[in-house]
C-alpha cells in the first residue's frame, strides 16, 4: 500500500496554503492559493459574506491541486486559521447568519458589556476578540427563536465544510471567546449568558472529529477512511511547524515585526505586555510580539542591501550603538509604552556600522523580551530557533547568539500549513493507538 500521508492546510491573511507530509515529516507536495474575495469585501461595512466564498473556493482549489497520485493515500487532514475570524451560521441550514468577522475588527460597543462580565485584563477585553464580536451580533441580531445560531472560528468553518459536524472547536482557537484551556471548561461567567449556546464544545488541536464526508471523497478521489482533525491558529500553526516541544525551547520570528514564542512549564499572561499563553498539550506556549523588527530594516535598505551590507559585519563585535528601531511612536512588550518614540540616530557614515547598530539593537529587544517572559514566571529560555525573512541573516544569527547567550539556529520548517499537517498526523495517531 502507499505510504500514508498527513495534510494540513493555513488559512493565513493573504492566502491559503497546503502541505501534505507523511509520518516522518517529509514533504510529498505543497501549494497556495490566493483569495479571490470581491474588492468590496475589503472594505469596512462591504460584502463581509464574500470573504467566507473565497475561503471556500480556496479550499476546494487546493484540493484540486493536489497530485491525485497521492490523494487515496491522505489518511487526516486539519486547517488553521486566523485567530479570532468569527462566523455565525444556522445550524439548521448550514447558512451563513453573519460574519465573518476578521481577525482585526473591532466590535467597541460590546467591549462594556464583556468587561462587566469577565475578570479584568482578559485576553475577551478587547474589541477584536471573539467574544466581543458575539456580543456585538447578539446585540444587534434580530434572528428569530427559530434560528439555531452557532459560533464558529474560522478554521472550525473550513472544517465543518469537510466534516459537516456542528458546534467542534478547538483549545487555541477558543481562547479569544473565554474558554479556559487550564480547567479544560468554559468558565462560569461565561456559561451563565444566554449566547452561551452558540458557543462550540471544545477538544485539543489535532483531535479526530469525524471522517471526511461522502461528497468531498467521491468529488476528489480521497479516501473514506480520511479523518478531519481540529485545527488551531495561524501563528500556533507556524510554531508548531519548527518541532520545538520542549519546556524551555523557542521561535523568534523576525518578519515586518519580532514575535517570540517560547514553551513554559508555567503559564504567563500579562495584559499590560500584550502577553498571554496557549495550551499546548502539557505545556504552555508563552508569547509576546514587539513593534521593533524588519519593517524598519525595509524602510532603510533593500534586501539586496542587507545581504551585502551584512558581509561587512564582525558580529564577535558589540556595537555600542544604543537604537530603538521603530515605524512609528508606541511599544507594547518587552516596554509597555504607547507615547515610546523611535531611536535610530546617530547615524555612523558607514551604512555597515549603522545595520550592524540596528541588527544589535533588535536583537537586545529580543533578549529583553525573554527576561520580561523569565520575570513573569516562564521557564527560561533555552534554545531559540528562527523564522521569517531575518532567518536568512547569519551574521544577524551569531549577533543574537551572542546577546541572548543560548544556541540560535533556523527553524527547519516555518510555514503554518507544516504545522497543521503534523496536527493531522497527531490525529491519526491517536486513533490509530
Ligand atoms: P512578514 O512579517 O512581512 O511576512 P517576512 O518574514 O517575509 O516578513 O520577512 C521580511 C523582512 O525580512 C523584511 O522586513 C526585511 O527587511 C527582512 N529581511 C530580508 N532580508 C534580510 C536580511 N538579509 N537580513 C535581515 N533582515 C532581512
Amino acid at each position: 500500500a502507499a505510504t500514508p500521508l498527513y495534510l494540513g492546510i493555513d488559512f493565513g491573511t493573504s492566502g491559503a496554503r497546503y502541505a501534505l507530509i507523511d509520518e516522518q515529516g517529509a514533504i510529498h507536495s505543497e501549494g497556495k492559493r490566493a483569495y479571490s474575495a470581491p474588492p468590496s469585501a475589503r472594505q469596512v461595512g462591504g460584502d463581509a459574506a464574500g470573504w467566507a466564498t473565497s475561503w471556500r473556493a480556496a479550499l476546494f482549489q487546493l484540493l484540486a491541486d493536489i497530485p491525485p497520485v497521492h490523494r487515496p493515500s491522505v489518511s487526516s487532514v486539519s486547517i488553521d486559521g486566523t485567530s479570532a475570524t468569527t462566523l455565525i451560521v444556522d445550524s439548521a441550514s448550514g447558512e451563513l447568519l453573519a460574519g465573518p468577522f476578521l481577525y482585526n475588527e473591532s466590535f467597541p460597543d460590546a467591549l462594556p458589556a464583556v468587561e462587566s462580565i469577565a475578570p479584568a485584563n482578559h485576553t475577551v477585553c478587547s474589541a477584536s476578540s471573539t467574544l466581543c464580536k458575539l456580543v456585538s451580533w447578539w446585540h444587534s441580531s434580530s434572528s428569530s427563536a427559530a434560528d439555531v445560531p452557532v459560533l464558529m472560528h474560522q478554521s472550525d468553518w473550513l472544517l465543518w465544510l469537510l466534516h459537516g459536524q456542528y458546534g467542534v472547536s478547538d483549545y487555541n482557537n477558543a481562547l479569544k471567546v473565554g474558554y479556559d484551556p487550564e480547567v479544560d471548561a468554559y468558565p462560569s461567567w461565561l456559561t451563565s449568558q444566554p449566547y452561551s449556546r452558540m458557543l462550540p464544545s471544545v477538544r485539543a488541536p489535532g483531535a479526530p472529529i469525524a471522517a471526511l464526508k461522502d461528497d468531498v471523497c467521491s468529488e476528489y478521489g480521497l479516501s473514506n477512511k480520511c479523518v478531519v482533525c481540529t485545527g488551531t491558529t495561524d501563528s500556533i500553526a507556524a510554531f508548531l511547524a519548527a518541532r520545538t516541544g520542549e519546556p524551555g525551547r523557542a521561535v523568534t520570528s523576525l518578519g515586518s515585526t519580532l514575535a517570540i514564542k517560547l514553551v513554559s512549564e508555567v503559564r504567563v499572561d500579562d495584559a499590560r505586555f500584550g502577553v498571554y499563553s496557549h495550551r499546548l498539550d502539557d505545556t504552555w506556549l508563552v508569547g509576546g510580539a514587539s513593534n521593533t523588527g524588519g519593517a524598519v530594516l525595509r524602510r532603510l535598505f533593500t534586501d539586496d542591501q542587507l545581504a551585502a551590507l551584512s558581509e561587512h559585519i564582525d558580529p564577535a563585535v558589540p556595537s555600542p550603538l544604543d537604537y530603538y528601531p521603530l515605524l512609528k511612536k508606541g511599544e507594547r512588550f518587552p516596554i509597555s509604552d504607547p507615547d515610546m518614540m523611535p531611536r535610530l540616530e546617530p547615524r555612523p557614515q558607514s551604512d555597515a556600522e549603522y545595520l550592524h547598530g540596528i541588527l544589535e539593537s533588535i536583537a537586545r529587544v529580543e533578549a529583553k523580551g525573554y527576561n520580561l517572559l523569565r520575570e513573569l514566571g516562564a521557564t527560561a529560555v533555552e534554545e531559540v530557533f528562527t523564522a521569517g525573512g531575518g532567518a536568512r541573516n547569519d551574521k544577524w544569527t551569531a549577533i543574537r547568539e551572542r546577546v541572548l547567550g543560548v544556541p540560535v539556529r533556523k527553524a527547519q520548517q516555518t510555514e503554518a500549513a507544516y504545522g497543521a499537517a503534523l496536527l493531522a498526523l497527531k490525529g491519526a495517531k491517536t486513533l490509530s493507538s
